[in-house]
């Protein structure tokens, strides 16, 4: 059985008299511990899936089935619990507490959640065991990325959900990120999903999902996909 199932999935938004239709029937499969790509061009709808899938949208239809439950059902009590327990985010722009080391900045999303992982280990991984006591601004663009992927792992989530994790970085750097992100599903088994507009990413990943149009274009499986390097 998949970890990720999204079936029939649809979001309408009403703005006065018009329907914007984001997502028009989505459906896809994920399966546990795969590195996956939703790849499609700005208003596609790739934002409003990732956000249903982190428990921050809901559907008007369609089930949405993660780890076996559909959290398409899910109350906004659920939802929260869900948000905070079960999913790790990483976004463009890395949203860390300035004030706070990146120790500090990890810790603060472990205190709310029951599954937490060693936040020193988790630092281990990303490359930062040298840097847990910097400030974010002491901090380069990619390695205040590593926190927000620290900070999201270390809730031990189901799902590692990353908006454009890459956009805000230059092209080396960006690629150190992708691998740690690709190593990730490698070596812990987290099941990643990562949004982008860049097609050169396609190779790397385990699935891509082309959106276009709110629909799935066509879903492309890569038996052996490329490392980054
Ligand atoms: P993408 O992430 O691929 O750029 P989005 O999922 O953000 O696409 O958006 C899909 C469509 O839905 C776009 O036309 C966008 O303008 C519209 N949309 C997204 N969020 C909202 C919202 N909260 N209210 C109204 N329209 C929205
Ligand atoms: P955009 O500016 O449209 O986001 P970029 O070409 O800057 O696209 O690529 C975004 C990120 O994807 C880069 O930071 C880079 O690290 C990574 N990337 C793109 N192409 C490749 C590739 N062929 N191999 C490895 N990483 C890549």
């Amino acid at each position: 059985m998949s970890y990720v199932k999204i079936i029939e999935e649809y979001r309408r938004y009403y703005m006065g008299e018009s329907t914007i239709v984001a997502n028009n029937g989505i459906s896809f499969e994920i399966e546990k511990g795969e590195f996956a790509i939703i790849l499609g061009p700005s208003g596609a709808g790739k934002s409003t899936v990732l956000n249903i899938l982190g428990g921050m949208d809901t559907p008007d239809e369609g089930h949405v089935f993660v780890d076996g439950i559909d959290i398409a059902t899910y109350n906004s009590k659920k939802l929260t619990k869900y948000r905070r327990e079960d999913v790790g985010f990483v976004f463009q722009f890395y949203n860390l507490v300035p004030n706070l080391t990146a120790k500090e900045n990890v810790e603060l999303a472990t205190q709310i959640s029951p599954n937490a992982l060693d936040v020193d280990n988790v630092l281990e991984d990303v490359g930062l065991g040298d840097r847990k006591l910097n400030f974010p601004a002491q901090l380069s663009g990619g390695e205040q990325q590593r926190v927000a992927i620290a900070r999201a792992l270390a809730k031990n989530p189901k799902l590692l959900l990353c908006d454009e994790p890459t956009g805000a970085l230059d092209y080396e750097t960006g690629k150190q990120i992708l691998k740690l992100l690709q190593d990730t599903c490698k070596n812990t088994g987290t099941t990643v999903i990562v949004i982008t507009h860049n097609t050169a990413i396609a190779p790397m990943a385990d699935r891509v999902i082309h959106i276009h149009n709110a629909k799935v274009r066509n879903i492309e499986v890569n038996a052996a996909p490329l490392p980054v390097e």
